[in-house]
């Protein structure tokens, strides 16, 4: 039986203070379990992000409570917090959020230097999650030179690099055309089926939200309807699985932290933080507007 991975109760983000503030989530309850695809949508300024952020730990609730594993987080310390997120989610955005001077390989190579993972480690790592997004020949290219999809391909390697067990998308497709945006969003749905990555995605895209397993479905801050998919979710990236999983050459998946056996082991906050001794107190998220 899956496993909860994050529970919310009854949570509510107020932003601003007197005359202007404003309830942006109204009491939001539920729990999402590993290894899930989970699409949280609604119109413009319906809190999705607002409750993307909270559940990635990238801000707190007014009120109410977010357990990871059972633990709840409220009272974690901002060093921890930077060690799960560093760790655990991996993050991809509508904007992309790179460094567009650096190479393609050091933006993916940035949240394992945050890590602290050594040079040579760092470097296989990264070429290795290129290589699962089919982005490794590129890597030297610079990140300014490339396509919108190309971007986000290089993004998720981003996300991927650390194998973590969440990847938080917000808008993954929003900036690229239809026939990209589709790619991306079978790159997505591999990594949940191939590596057991939870998936959480804010989006407006339906076509998007129609492949989750789930969708939850966002009004003035509260939860309208949270609906299982009556299908089971298209499996259309088949040639790329057979690729990634037949390729003897690659190397993607020897870390043997990266299975989600091993992940299923890891049932507390503390056996992810054990596992991540060497993590500086960089705020990936400062260092990945920079
Ligand atoms: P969505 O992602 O569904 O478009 P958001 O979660 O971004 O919605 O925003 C929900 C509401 O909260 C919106 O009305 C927005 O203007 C407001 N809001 C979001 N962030 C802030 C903030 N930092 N300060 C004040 N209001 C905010």
């Amino acid at each position: 039986m899956s496993k909860t991975l994050i529970s919310t109760r009854g949570l509510r983000k107020t932003y601003g203070k007197r005359n202007n503030k404003f309830d942006a989530l109204r009491g939001v309850t539920f729990d999402i379990n590993e290894g899930e695809s989970v699409a949280i949508i609604g119109k413009s300024g319906s809190g999705k992000s607002t409750l993307m952020h909270l559940l990635a730990l990238l801000d707190k609730p007014t009120k109410g409570e977010i357990t990871l594993n059972s633990h709840p987080t409220a009272k974690l310390k901002a060093r921890h917090l930077n060690v799960i997120r560093n760790k655990e989610f991996g993050f991809v955005f509508q904007s992309f959020f790179m460094n567009s001077n650096d190479t393609v390989l050091n933006n993916v190579i940035l949240p394992l230097k945050i890590a602290g993972v050594g040079y040579r480690e760092r470097r296989r790592r990264a070429i290795a999650a290129l290589k699962t997004v089919k982005f490794d020949d590129k890597r030297n290219n610079k990140a300014n030179d490339l396509s919108g999809g190309q971007k986000q391909r290089v993004c998720i390697a981003r996300a991927i690099v650390n194998n973590p067990k969440v990847i938080f998308a917000d808008e993954p497709t929003g900036n690229l055309d239809s026939a990209t945006g589709e790619k991306i969003m079978n790159l997505l749905f591999r990594l949940n089926r191939e590596k057991g990555i939870t998936l959480i995605i804010v989006t407006h895209d339906q076509d998007l939200a129609n492949k989750c397993q789930r969708q939850i479905n966002i009004k003035d801050g509260r939860i309208v309807s949270d609906t299982a998919a009556e299908f089971e979710p298209d499996d259309d990236g088949d040639e790329e699985i057979r690729e990634i999983v037949g390729d003897e050459d690659s190397d993607d998946w020897d870390d043997e932290d990266a299975t989600p056996e091993k992940f299923a082991g890891d049932n507390n906050i503390d056996g992810m933080l054990d596992r991540q001794p060497h993590v500086t107190h960089i705020d990936i998220d400062e260092e990945e507007e920079n």
